[in-house]
């Protein structure tokens, strides 16, 4: 968009916004974005986009699904919030006991915060406190994969991949942790057993995004590998942390992707499409297992931790919506549709010259280059074909809601064609 097609609003108030990524003195302008419907993301000069990204993973049902807004509205009504410190309510209980249900094992006990990154800090803390609550106080080190994102708050950016997590700019300031290749083969799980030889007594977890390591570069695992990961856990008994804020909700096939390879960890964050990408909400689950650990006659071995707007019942309210929508239309169903039609439409981009790698999984598509050299630019020219799609690093991916239809999913597909093609025409 440029500056002459922004509406005053925009015009007054970017001067005072600091946005995320962004380098404010160089960046473009942004899209003003007025509404977003089902998939379509509207713009101040009238102009639809269709949506590649789901806003950030989030909005799985699309936007503005009327089942979400009626009972978010009905809570507006009666309670927006009311604080846990000392009071509970309907939503925030239906919700803990309907995700319990809905998770595999006994992921029995939830901690509500308000984002992803937060939820991932709790989980680091529950773990240090697993081990202190039982004496063990050598246990502080946590052990993370190399293409691993896992929020940009200071603990969870030191479990985050060194490159991409920003770790050379705060060197001496974030905590060193064990961030370690992951595993892919045989070699490599002899590595990470004779690490925790080395170390296990001063590991409380091992952190990880099972299958698809999303924000970090979008590369996948097996099945296979996640089971060894979380099987190798067990016999050094040390804890296992599951990332699922991208993976959770459906998005690679399976309602949580550790359901694939039937692993239960002891903890696992969620967050992104959690509310259905209408409000901000993520949670920390644990196990029977870490519960227990916390409950003493001791008050000081509770779980000391309170978000301010912990288990909000608005956001509680949209998340009880999404889960009925899960429950009551086939997302999953859909989800296999959009995997086998990214499968076929993607697959010609890997003739490309600069295209390394086209691969999918679930509702996921990614189409790797050697190199983008303006990611900027390479947006604008998604923005002028009609489409949202966000590349970054050096990969160009789709995220569509869930919901989308075959002839709006293909508008995206023929989009990423035509841009990479021009793109390989002006190497
Ligand atoms: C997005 C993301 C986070 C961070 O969540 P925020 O809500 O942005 O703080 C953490 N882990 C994973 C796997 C994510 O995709």
């Amino acid at each position: 968009m440029s500056d002459a097609d922004w509406p005053d609003w925009a015009r007054a108030g970017y001067p005072h916004v600091w946005l995320p990524y962004a380098q404010m003195q160089t960046q473009p302008l942004p899209e003003a974005a007025i509404s977003a419907d089902g998939v379509r993301i509207k713009l101040s000069d009238g102009k639809d986009l269709v949506d590649g990204t789901s806003s950030w993973w989030t909005a799985c049902h699309g936007y503005g699904h009327p089942h979400i807004i009626e009972k978010v509205t009905e809570q507006l009504n009666s309670m927006p919030h009311v604080m846990l410190g000392g009071f509970v309510h309907e939503p925030v209980l239906t919700l803990a006991k309907r995700l319990t249900d809905l998770l595999p094992g006994d992921l029995n006990h939830v901690f509500f915060s308000e984002s992803g990154s937060v939820s991932v800090e709790i989980s680091l803390k529950m773990a240090i406190q697993y081990w202190r609550n039982q004496g063990d106080k050598r246990r502080v080190k946590f052990i993370s994969f190399r293409g691993g994102y896992h929020g940009d708050t200071m603990s969870a950016m030191s479990v985050c991949d060194p490159e991409e997590g920003m770790h050379k700019l705060f060197k001496g300031v974030i905590l060193e942790q064990f961030v370690l290749d992951l595993p892919r083969d045989k070699a490599g799980f002899v590595g990470l057993e004779s690490f925790l030889q080395r170390e296990a007594t001063r590991v409380a977890a091992v952190v990880l995004e099972p299958l698809v390591q999303a924000a970090g570069g979008m590369k996948f695992h097996t099945p296979e590998i996640l089971a060894k990961i979380a099987d190798t856990c067990r016999r050094y008994d040390v804890l296992l942390i599951l990332d699922e804020i991208a993976t959770g909700f459906g998005r690679t096939g399976s309602m949580f992707a550790c359901e694939q390879a039937d692993v239960i960890p002891d903890i696992m964050t969620l967050s992104k499409a959690l509310t259905g990408g209408t409000m901000a909400l993520a949670a920390t689950v644990a196990t029977d297992r870490v519960y227990d650990a916390f409950l003493s006659d001791d008050p000081s071995k509770g779980f000391m931790h309170g978000p301010t707007y912990t288990g909000n019942a608005l956001a509680c309210a949209a998340a009880n919506a999404s889960m009925d929508l899960f429950e009551q239309e086939d997302r999953l169903g859909q989800v296999a549709l959009i995997e086998r039609q990214l499968t076929s439409e993607l697959a010609d981009c890997s003739s490309l010259a600069g295209v390394t790698d086209v691969r999918v999984k679930g509702a996921i598509g990614v189409v790797q280059l050697d190199r983008i050299p303006d990611l900027n630019a390479m947006r604008r020219r998604f923005v002028a074909e009609g489409v949202w799609v966000r590349p970054f690093g050096d990969f160009v991916y789709l995220m569509p809601p869930l919901v989308i239809g075959a002839q709006d999913l293909t508008f995206l597909t023929k989009a990423v064609r035509t841009v990479l093609a021009e793109w390989v025409a002006e190497r």
